[in-house]
C-alpha cells in the first residue's frame, strides 16, 4: 500500500504515481488481524500497476499490509511457490 511506505519508495516513482490506492485510507489495507481484506483487495483489482506493486512487495520482503492484491499470507505462499518452481526448474 503506497501512501505508508513514501521513503521507501522515492526510487518507484514511475509505478507508484499510478496506483489506485493513492488518497485510499491505509488502514484498509493494513487490517488488524482477523479483519477484512476484501475493500483492499477490491482496490487492487482495479490497479494498473498491480504486478509492479506485488513484486516490490515481494523484492523487499514486505511482511504487513495488503501488496499487489495479496496478502502477506498469500506472499509468503507465492514466495515458496516460485522457490519451488526454481529448485525443480534448476535455475536457483
Ligand atoms: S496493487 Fe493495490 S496496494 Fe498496490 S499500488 Fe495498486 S492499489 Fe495500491
Amino acid at each position: 500500500m503506497i501512501d505508508s511506505h513514501n521513503d521507501d519508495l522515492s526510487l518507484e516513482r514511475s509505478w507508484q504515481d499510478s496506483a489506485n490506492c493513492l488518497g485510499v485510507d491505509p488502514d484498509l489495507f493494513f487490517p488488524e488481524r482477523g479483519a477484512s481484506t476484501r475493500e483492499a483487495k477490491e482496490v487492487c483489482r482495479g490497479c494498473v500497476v498491480r504486478g509492479d506493486c506485488l513484486e516490490y512487495a515481494l523484492a523487499n520482503g514486505e511482511k504487513f499490509g495488503i501488496w499487489g492484491g495479496l496478502s502477506e499470507r498469500e506472499r509468503r505462499r507465492l514466495r515458496r511457490q516460485r522457490a519451488q518452481a526454481n529448485r525443480r526448474t534448476g535455475t536457483d
